[in-house]
């Protein structure tokens, strides 16, 4: 028998179940269609910002691993070291199976429908939506597409391809206990582990997440990148286990719209991931939500809905991604510069950066005007 909702929300993940948790919670009919059975393993390093922690509608300290008020950046090449320390935690360490099943369970308290096991498989737009499952048919009048970077949902409703995906490796590393104990203090951060992009070290309870993202599609070994990045640069000796996990993070916004035909992109989805950071799990919460806003405030009405959501990410995340889209071509495109900034404004810069994290203030607008200032000053005086 064909299942009816007011809302189907492909995906479980942050902006979905963020997304369900605010619908069920205006008593929206919802339905959550996911194709793994959870809690599932989410290639991610589980580096959560507080800038979406301060934001959760709950507490989600019983699934953070770690805290973090201390986050270490390296520019090795230069030889240059900055911190940022702050009061509340930076970066909350979580593992995305538990972590995302605690905000289902949230959504599931509200009185949500889960159906697990159900791999989208098409969609047939009538007067409804019926969205064809490997498990049978539900119909809908609203779908939110939280399925990630390949978004399914978003191929099948018509979107072409206008976000840069970017390649990223994560390892999960059991180390000997005296290299867990010194790399666990602190998040670091190194920006010459690898051409255009950086590595991360995260601890995690008992052991490390060790990754690399590459910000442009350059052709580099990430397997050699990441053995050295082990052994050179973080100096791990002994590897107790280890477990690898490629995956794509798309780091620019879609450029063709987030929402047609009541099908609303959020998250990886619509390309929500920070340009210059690659984090992603705030930009999912929060477009998670505000497709679910958009949607309760219009009454149901589709198009009332749309351009709700319309106006919702225009004053708010487009303009942010797309400043962080500049400052991500001058960051990673621009050694050099970047370089030379680096070397004379480290402190600031990480500054700025750890206040966008901690969710203080967002990328100012005009940045770029900013940094054509400095530079100027900086090569003519
Ligand atoms: C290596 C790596 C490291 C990262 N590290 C960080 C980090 O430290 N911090 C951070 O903030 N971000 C990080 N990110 C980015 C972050 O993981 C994503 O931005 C975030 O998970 C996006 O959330 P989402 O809810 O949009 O999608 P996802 O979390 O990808 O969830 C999508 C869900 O949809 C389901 N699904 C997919 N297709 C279908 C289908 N056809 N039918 C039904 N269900 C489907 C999937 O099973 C999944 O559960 C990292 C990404 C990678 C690849």
């Amino acid at each position: 028998m064909t299942k009816v909702f007011d809302v189907a929300i492909i995906g479980s993940g942050p902006a979905g179940a963020s997304a369900a948790f605010e619908l069920a919670k205006n008593g929206i009919s919802t339905v959550i269609i996911e194709k793994e059975t959870l809690p599932r393993y989410k290639t991610c390093g589980g580096g959560f910002a507080y800038r979406g922690r301060r934001k959760m509608p709950f507490d989600v300290s019983s699934v953070v691993e770690k805290e973090f008020f201390r986050v270490d950046a390296f520019f090795e090449k230069i030889g240059v070291h900055v911190v940022s320390e702050r009061k509340e935690p930076i970066i909350s360490m979580v593992m995305r199976d538990d972590f995302d099943n605690f905000l289902v369970e949230k959504a599931k308290e509200h009185g949500i429908t889960l159906l697990e096991n159900h791999k989208l498989k098409n969609i047939t737009f009538e007067d409804n939506i019926t969205l064809h499952t490997t498990q049978g048919d539900v119909k809908t009048k609203f779908v939110i597409a939280a399925d990630g970077a390949l978004s399914t949902t978003a191929k099948l409703t018509g979107w072409e391809e206008t976000r840069l995906l970017i390649p990223a490796l994560e390892y999960e590393v059991e180390v000997h206990p005296e290299d867990f104990k010194r790399l666990s203090k602190s998040v670091r951060l190194d920006f010459d582990a690898i051409p255009m992009g950086y590595g991360w070290c995260f601890p995690k309870k008992n052991h490390l997440s060790i990754g690399l993202a590459s910000f442009r599609r350059v052709k580099v070994d990430f397997k050699k990148l990441y053995r050295d990045y082990m052994e050179n640069i973080l100096g791990i000796t002994e590897v107790i286990n280890e477990e690898m996990h490629g995956f794509q993070i798309p780091v620019t916004p879609r450029t063709d719209g987030c929402v047609r035909k009541g099908v609303f992109l959020v998250g990886d989805a619509a390309g929500f991931a920070d340009p210059l950071t690659a984090e992603g799990i705030s930009n999912a919460i929060f477009s998670g939500i505000m497709a679910a806003e958009a949607i309760v405030e219009s009454e149901l009405d589709q198009q009332i809905a749309e351009e709700n959501y319309n106006t919702k990410l225009n004053e708010t995340l487009i303009p942010e991604l797309k400043t962080g889209v500049r400052l991500s071509k001058l960051f990673y495109e621009n050694e050099k510069i970047r370089n030379f900034l680096i070397k004379k404004y480290g402190d600031r810069i990480c500054e700025v950066m750890t206040q966008i994290l901690m969710g203080e203030r967002t990328y100012p607008a005009d940045i770029s005007k900013q940094i054509k200032k400095k530079l100027r000053k900086a090569i003519f005086s």
